[in-house]
């Protein structure tokens, strides 16, 4: 299966992503983690990079396209992936629309992990991570025991420098003008589904798992693999299906209205070459049978007048 999870930054898709990896077995590419080990590792792409993400801004699309076509080239994800935080603007999702087409392995599942804003700045600015394992905290709603301690295994627990306020305030901006507009992109391939992301990190892996089930059913039904040699229109008209039953987010309603005008349109576009075919077809027709019948009565007399003399 071929997956691209949305969400604002502390959705939790990063934890989610992580879960439907052990679930599935097929791997996870996340921007924000390549960055971030460039920028440890201080490459020439980190050093590039660092600077847009101190300032809560996206890095330029090439850089991270780069990235990513990288990682889909590799063996690990013919079997399908989970893409985490990519794409993140509209450019991006039709680079990656066309990578994908260019393979023959069409995206299957655009899923929204839907989460209030209130909550999305509390998440991120109370993360920690632990330095050595990895054990994610926060310090409003799962502290640790001791403070700056990781319960597993004692290591440090460190604060994204990306995680302060300000920062935090940039990234949920940029989401708002540039990512979200992902939500009607997706919708309108009919891939898109939405879970909400409140509640226990195993509900919410539960109502994620369930609809990746949902969509992925059908999909193996009528022979569409998870792997190499999915067909695009197929894959499209059966994920399609269960679109109506959507619980969209905020966006969902927006698409609403704008997908209900579109019939308008159409049926005005319709009606137009009707009106003109129904005035001007009488008109010719009239003319052509008038020409013939005057031209008959007229002659018909003249030849009668000589014959009677
Ligand atoms: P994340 O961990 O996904 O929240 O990403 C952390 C930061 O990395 C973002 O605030 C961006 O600066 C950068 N970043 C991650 N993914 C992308 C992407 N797809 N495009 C541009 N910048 C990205």
């Amino acid at each position: 299966m071929r997956i691209v999870l949305l969400g604002a930054p502390g959705s939790g898709k990063g934890t989610q992503s992580k879960l439907l990896v052990e679930k599935y077995k097929i791997p996870q590419f996340s921007t924000g983690d390549l960055l971030r080990a460039a920028v440890s590792a201080g490459t020439e792409l980190g050093r590039k990079a660092k600077a847009a993400m101190d300032a809560g801004q996206l890095v330029a699309d090439d850089v991270v396209l780069g990235m990513i076509q990288e990682r889909l080239a590799t063996p690990d994800a013919k079997g399908g992936f989970i893409l985490d935080g990519f794409p993140r603007n509209i450019p991006q999702a039709q680079s990656l629309d066309a990578m994908l087409a260019r393979v023959g392995q069409p995206l299957q599942l655009a899923l929204l992990v839907d989460v209030d804003i209130e909550v999305l700045m509390k998440r991120l600015t109370g993360r920690r991570t632990c330095g050595t394992c990895g054990a994610i905290y926060n310090v409003y709603y799962t502290p640790p025991k001791v403070p700056g301690k990781c319960d597993k295994c004692g290591g440090m627990l460190q604060h994204r420098s990306d995680d302060n306020e300000n920062t935090v305030r940039n990234r949920l901006k940029v989401y708002e003008e540039q990512t979200a507009p992902l939500v009607s992109y997706y919708k309108a391939q009919g891939k898109l589904r939405t879970a909400r992301g409140v509640g226990s990190i195993s509900d919410i892996f539960k109502s994620i798992s369930d609809i990746i089930e949902a969509q992925m059913r059908p999909l193996a039904a009528v022979g569409v693999g998870t792997g190499s040699g999915a067909k695009p229109a197929t894959a499209r008209a059966v994920a399609a299906r269960p679109v109506a039953k959507e619980a969209a987010g905020k966006a969902a309603p927006k698409k609403a209205v704008k997908k209900k005008a579109a019939p308008k349109k159409a049926a005005k576009k319709k009606a137009a070459p009707k009106k003109a075919v129904k005035k001007a077809a009488p008109k010719k027709a009239a003319k052509k049978k008038a020409a013939p019948k005057k031209a008959v009565k007229k002659a018909a007399p003249k030849k009668a007048a000589k014959k009677k003399k």
